[in-house]
């Protein structure tokens, strides 16, 4: 799950990050009084999408040559007009797609004077099994980009979780940096603070693009990304009442409701599997047979009648997908209930799209005998290589 850059910053200062003052503004009268508040003399209006990039990105009909999302201003009354401006609009950066994002709320922040610009994330590295920091003296630019041209500008390590942060850590991020004297002991404080921030909230990524060493010699977190693991969001509801549903895909909220792991993707064929190993190869073979897949769709073990019913209507409610494939290999899952509930779902939305199903494992042929018996337009398939086969031939045949 991903959150604000107004509430990362809320949520690290709690734990003593250093952050530049702000409020956040979902109007213009907000945006005004919250430059009043902070008393300037310089302003940062800054848009709140779930998407980096926002400085250099471009809004939706101001044209080429108008300024993006991040804009550094010097009285109320521009932080009023530049508010105006942005507030409601799309915005497209490299990271929204072409579609952009719509600007719903902003942050008004105090201006700060740029002396260093940095680049400093932890990650959880699935190969050593640790929180991984990567720092860079090449901040403000994006991290792939440097990664890329100056790969010798970035410096990894880890951090052992059975001993937490070491003095050595706050030294060795200090050196990358190239930072020496009290500039070098807030580094080694804030990453203390981080990384507590990082285990105590369950984070999956936290990004600080840039860092910056100001004018009069501090270290301040200038810009924050974070992610949660959504597998221990249980423990934060804190953190859950963070979250915000216009920045995330509806037909994912949908999915959320039910229990279901659902991801939306680029392609034109909906699939509905049971299990994630078995979603994955189902996502594979159809990549084989030459299509892409709408949808990465595991209604799990358990699945119930209403689950499927409700996956199935995720599924058709996406206007990419012009062919359904349903897979399912019935262990715990019965496949007559999983029949049951694609039979309800589509006599309920109809079926205007063609459907390959699969059934194997317990109660297959129940499951056959419900969707033949449906009267529904059903292409029966053996195994999976011959189901991914059909459904793609049925599509582009169709096309
Ligand atoms: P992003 O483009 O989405 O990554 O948004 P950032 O919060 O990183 O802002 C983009 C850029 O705006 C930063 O890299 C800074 O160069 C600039 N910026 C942001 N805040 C300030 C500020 O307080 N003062 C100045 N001078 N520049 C700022
Ligand atoms: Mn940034």
């Amino acid at each position: 799950m991903n959150i604000h850059e107004h509430q990362a910053k809320a949520v690290l200062s709690e734990f003593g990050v250093a952050v530049p003052r702000g409020y956040a503004a979902y109007t213009v009268d907000e945006a005004a009084e919250a430059a009043t508040k902070l008393g300037g003399p310089v302003f940062v209006v800054k848009s709140q999408i779930h998407a980096g990039g926002r400085g250099k990105g471009k809004f939706e009909g101001l044209g080429p040559d108008a300024k993006g999302g991040v804009r550094v201003v010097k009285s109320v009354e521009d932080v009023k007009t530049n508010a105006a401006e942005m507030l409601g609009r799309v915005l497209v950066t490299h990271q929204t797609g072409p579609k952009g994002k719509q600007v719903n709320r902003l942050y008004i922040e105090e201006g700060a004077a740029i002396a260093k610009e940095f680049y400093l994330s932890l990650l959880v590295d699935r190969e050593t099994s640790r929180v991984s920091v990567v720092a860079s003296t090449e901040g403000g630019m994006d991290i792939e980009d440097v990664a890329h041209s100056t790969p010798e500008k970035i410096h990894t390590f880890s951090i052992d979780p059975v001993t937490g942060v070491w003095p050595e850590h706050g030294r060795r991020l200090a050196k990358s940096l190239g930072l020496t004297g009290g500039l070098a002991k807030e580094a080694s404080t804030l990453l203390g603070q981080l990384y507590t921030a990082f285990m105590a909230k369950d984070m999956a990524m936290l990004e600080i693009n840039p860092l910056i060493v100001t004018a009069d010699d501090h270290l301040r977190v200038l810009d924050a990304k974070v992610s949660f693991d959504s597998n221990a969001l249980f423990r934060h509801p804190e953190i859950v009442a963070l979250r915000d549903e216009s920045e995330e895909d509806p037909k994912e909220i949908e999915a959320s409701k039910y229990d279901l792991s659902y991801i939306a993707l680029d392609g034109e064929i909906g699939c509905m599997v049971n299990g994630a190993g078995l979603a994955m190869a189902t996502m594979d073979i159809i990549k084989l047979y030459g299509a892409e897949p709408a949808n990465f769709l595991d209604v799990g073990g358990g699945a119930t009648r209403e689950k499927v019913t409700a996956a199935f209507k995720i599924i058709m409610a996406d206007p990419n997908v012009k062919g359904i494939l349903v897979n399912i290999f019935g262990g715990i899952a019965r496949c007559d209930i999983l029949a049951q509930g694609v039979v309800e779902a589509v006599k309920e939305t109809g079926l205007a799209v063609p459907l390959v199903v699969r059934l194997e494992g317990t109660n297959a042929q129940q499951g056959k005998d419900i969707i033949n018996n449906s009267g529904l337009n059903v292409i029966a398939a053996n195994d999976l290589s011959d189901g991914a086969e059909k459904i793609v031939k049925a599509v582009r045949g169709a096309a």
